[in-house]
């Protein structure tokens, strides 16, 4: 029987201990990352050097409590953390951002045997964890997984495709949603990283048009077998569990668009400042001044959605509403940041010599990943109307 912790993440970190950590890694981000984001991108190049780095500052374990081994922060301090790596780099947000969804999963709705196995491992970042909903024909409608989890004795015997696994080749632990006769269920896949382990082939990493560096895969379960103990929580309750912790999600991708906004603006900024027409630096436009206001009151709008929407989730109120409101905001916001910087930026901010590119190529994974904003749009409603009825 699973003992859920009653509140899985911290709900307060004292402020001088979030800001020195954000602050570390914001000097990590300068030192080590944006000096070099933009080669690794355009070469689809896996950042081995700069995961190790994350590994030794505690990246993957921040929300996780520190008697597994992590450094037990909340999630204030984790959006500030993801908006810094995002600032430089967006793709290494999307490393820690299903490894902490998996372990949230188990954090939430793991028994202690299980939070005991897995999560000092995933605290280090080995292994490192990948989340693993989304199939060929069931993206936005999950209801549609064909996954199948069949119990046999002390096994489950695992049959199906998933779609865009993110992580999924170096992942060593994968927290899978497959159906079982209940209904759909959250169950532990233990792997060795790679394309092949024992009944899982994982394809070749999908060629995308950003977020690049980081693999996302189809992996083809044929008759792989896990152990019964590795099901999370109830058999058939697996949906809901795993929608919760996608609000962890949504928190991520809301403050890495505010990362990527950040970066897009102040690139702008700096840019109007330095770029002469007509006598007089462009920022002294009535025109770009106009775009650089739209353009910053939105970044601050959006960034204080992803706080408001990250301390009501670790305060353990419900969240679906604010966190989908943040993640429509912060996305639409980044895309439309990085689009204004590459206008701000003329001719220049269409070729490779700046990483506005880049910024313009990452942002609409945002609209799109953890549910469209179509679907957040759908979940914002839903929720409103809910809380109206059920105050
Ligand atoms: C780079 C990348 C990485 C990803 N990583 C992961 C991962 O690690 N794990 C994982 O499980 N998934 C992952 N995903 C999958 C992602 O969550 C899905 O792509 C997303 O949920 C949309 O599903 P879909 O692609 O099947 O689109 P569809 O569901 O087919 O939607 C197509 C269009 O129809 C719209 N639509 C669908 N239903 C409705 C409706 N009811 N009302 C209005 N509009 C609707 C959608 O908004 C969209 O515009 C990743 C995707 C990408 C691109």
């Amino acid at each position: 029987m699973a003992e859920p912790a009653s509140s899985p993440i911290s709900d307060a970190t004292d402020p001088d201990v979030r800001r020195e950590i954000i602050e570390t890694v914001r000097r990590f981000v300068a030192r080590e990352v944006i000096p070099v984001a933009s080669e690794m991108e355009h070469a689809d190049r896996f950042p081995a050097e700069i995961v190790e780095q994350m590994r030794e500052l505690g990246l993957f374990g921040v929300t996780i409590p520190a008697t597994y081994g992590g450094l037990g922060l909340d999630l204030l301090t984790y959006v500030g953390v993801i908006e810094e790596l995002a600032y430089g780099w967006m793709s290494l947000t999307g490393i820690i951002n299903t490894h902490t969804m998996a372990a949230t999963l188990i954090m939430a709705h793991g028994t202690k045997e299980q939070r005991e196995r897995w999560l000092p491992g995933l605290a280090s970042g080995q292994p490192r964890g990948a989340l693993s909903l989304s199939e060929p024909d069931a993206g936005s409608d999950t209801r549609n997984i064909s996954c199948r989890a069949t119990r046999d004795g002390d096994e489950y015997v695992i049959t199906g495709t998933k779609a865009w696994v993110t992580n999924g080749e170096r992942a060593g632990l994968v927290a899978l949603a497959a159906r079982t006769d209940e209904g759909v269920s959250a169950f532990i896949v233990e792997k060795e990283p790679g394309p092949q382990f024992e009944g899982i082939a994982v394809s070749k990493n999908v060629g995308k048009l950003g977020y690049r560096g980081i693999e996302t895969v189809e992996m083809a379960y044929s008759d792989h077998r896990i152990p019964a103990a590795n099901l999370i929580g109830e058999s058939g309750r697996g949906l809901p569990q795993i929608l919760g912790v996608l609000e962890i999600g949504r928190i991520n991708i809301a403050a890495r668009a505010v990362g990527v906004a950040r970066a897009a603006f102040d690139a702008a900024l700096s840019y109007a400042e330095q770029r002469k027409t007509f006598g007089k630096p462009i920022g002294e436009h009535q025109a770009i001044q106009l775009k650089l206001a739209d353009m910053a009151t939105r970044l601050q709008a959006a960034r204080l959605l992803t706080r408001d929407a990250a301390e009501r989730k670790a305060a353990g109120l419900r969240c679906d509403v604010e966190a989908g409101m943040a993640k429509l905001f912060a996305s639409e916001t980044a895309l439309e940041v990085a689009t204004e910087s590459m206008r701000i930026h003329g001719g220049l901010g269409y070729t490779t010599e700046l990483p506005v590119e880049r910024f313009y190529r990452d942002a609409p994974l945002m609209v799109i990943g953890e549910g469209t904003n179509e679907i957040q749009r759908l979940v914002i409603a839903r929720g409103l109307m809910a809380r109206r009825r059920n105050p």
